[in-house]
């Protein structure tokens, strides 16, 4: 059978947690939460199961959930979004970046990737007949804390044929944020070059030390341009459920909606239902501190290991400098620790276009802080072992 992805195999998300079960490992790998969604979302879900939201929902999503996402939207960023023709509810962001991704970009067109890249962006842009092309951030030298987003880079990779420009930040892996700089950058950018933006903002709730999360949507010039997508996933500590949405000008999101009504047609109703009994009261200026807290025990008991952290500014991760370990490719590494030590992580090197490169393997593993404070610990105990 001919494969549209010859290359592609099970992610190393699913890998590494079927090795973190079959080792009984520590799971520090995949991105989810090891304690429940907030027990109010639960009653409201459960409570429009009861009261009959269990058929179909509405193409688009449930008005009052578009209501609620375009509230909460204004309220982050000043963008107003009209929810019948800017705003649809999506099977996560997954869904949401996909569709876009299949409707927005054609055969020979490019996309634009900031290396390291979530692993999806990639296989999506392909099976659009589009062409990903990468841009890598600049890695941290000895003694730096952070990656950088070098513009100039991003703008000499952009050619005639480029669509689209992929955005994640807060970002995943590195916890980096969007500035000011960064905005006037895309402005400029964007000025130059009739390019679109998908800006995937799974972790727009999730940023540390007094930073406020930063959209290309709070810019009117760079709106125009931009499919901002996120997920209740991260937000409710729900990753299993799966529900998302996307926000976009009323002529690029048609065409959205033609990709999403042949995928899913629609989105689970009751939790649909649920979530926007539950948004408009949710505090979700909470989960930054919520976050912060478990990133600091992270960084606490890192410490007492010879593993050093880079900086993480959002997201529920942080990576880790593992090079007085020695030299072994970072998945070789990560594979290694899972079995001998039983702690689970990611290596970064999987965000990039060929893993097994050396300029994809700067010795950093991806630990995640989505977890009870007792699991934390766990985790630290046995990274104390390391020498
Ligand atoms: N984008 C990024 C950057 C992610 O980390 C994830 C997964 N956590 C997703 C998209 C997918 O989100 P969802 O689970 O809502 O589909
Ligand atoms: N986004 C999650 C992560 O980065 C993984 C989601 C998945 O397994 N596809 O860990």
């Amino acid at each position: 059978l001919p494969s549209k992805l010859p290359d592609v195999g099970s992610t190393i998300f699913t890998e590494m947690s079927a090795l973190a079960q079959q080792c009984q490992a520590i799971n520090l790998g995949q991105g989810f939460p090891d304690y429940p969604p907030p027990e109010a979302l639960i009653q409201a879900v459960g409570e429009a199961m009861r009261q009959g939201c269990n058929q179909y929902a509405p193409m688009a999503g449930l008005p009052q959930l578009r209501e609620a996402i375009a509230s909460k939207v204004m309220a982050q960023h000043g963008r107003s979004y009209s929810t019948e023709s800017e705003i649809t509810v999506t099977a996560g962001a997954t869904e949401a970046l996909m569709s876009s991704l299949l409707a927005l970009t054609h055969p020979g067109d490019e996309v634009l990737l900031i290396d390291p890249a979530y692993d999806l962006y990639a296989p999506a842009t392909r099976l659009a007949g589009a062409e990903a092309v990468r841009v890598p951030m600049r890695a941290p030298q000895a003694g730096d804390t952070t990656f950088r987003i070098d513009w100039n880079r991003v703008e000499s990779a952009l050619t005639p044929r480029t669509r689209m420009l992929v955005l994640n930040f807060p970002h995943n892996p590195t916890g980096l944020t969007l500035k000011i700089e960064d905005l006037d950058a895309l402005e400029a950018l964007i000025a130059r070059h009739p390019i679109l933006l998908l800006s995937d903002e799974a972790y727009e709730h999730i940023v540390f030390d007094g930073l406020t999360h930063l959209s290309p949507v709070s810019r009117a010039a760079l709106a125009e341009r931009t499919v901002l997508v996120s997920s209740f996933g991260k937000t409710f500590h729900a990753t299993g459920w799966k529900i998302g949405y996307c926000c976009a000008p009323a002529r690029v999101m048609a065409e959205i909606r033609k990709v999403h009504q042949f995928t899913v047609f629609s989105v689970s109703t009751p939790m649909q239902a649920g979530i926007a009994r539950y948004l408009p009261e949710a505090d979700l200026a909470e989960l930054s501190g919520f976050y912060q807290k478990k990133r600091d025990r992270l960084l606490a008991g890192l410490k007492d290991t010879v593993l050093r952290p880079l900086h993480s500014e959002g997201t529920f991760f942080l990576l880790v400098d593992t090079r007085a370990l020695g030299t072994e490719p970072e998945k070789t590494l990560a594979v290694r620790l899972t079995r001998e030590i039983g702690v689970a992580s990611i290596p970064v090197s999987a965000f990039y276009a060929d893993p097994a490169r050396p300029e994809a393997n700067h010795g950093l593993l991806r630990l995640c802080f989505a977890k009870l404070d007792a699991t934390l610990d766990q985790g630290l105990e046995r990274l104390r072992g390391l020498e």
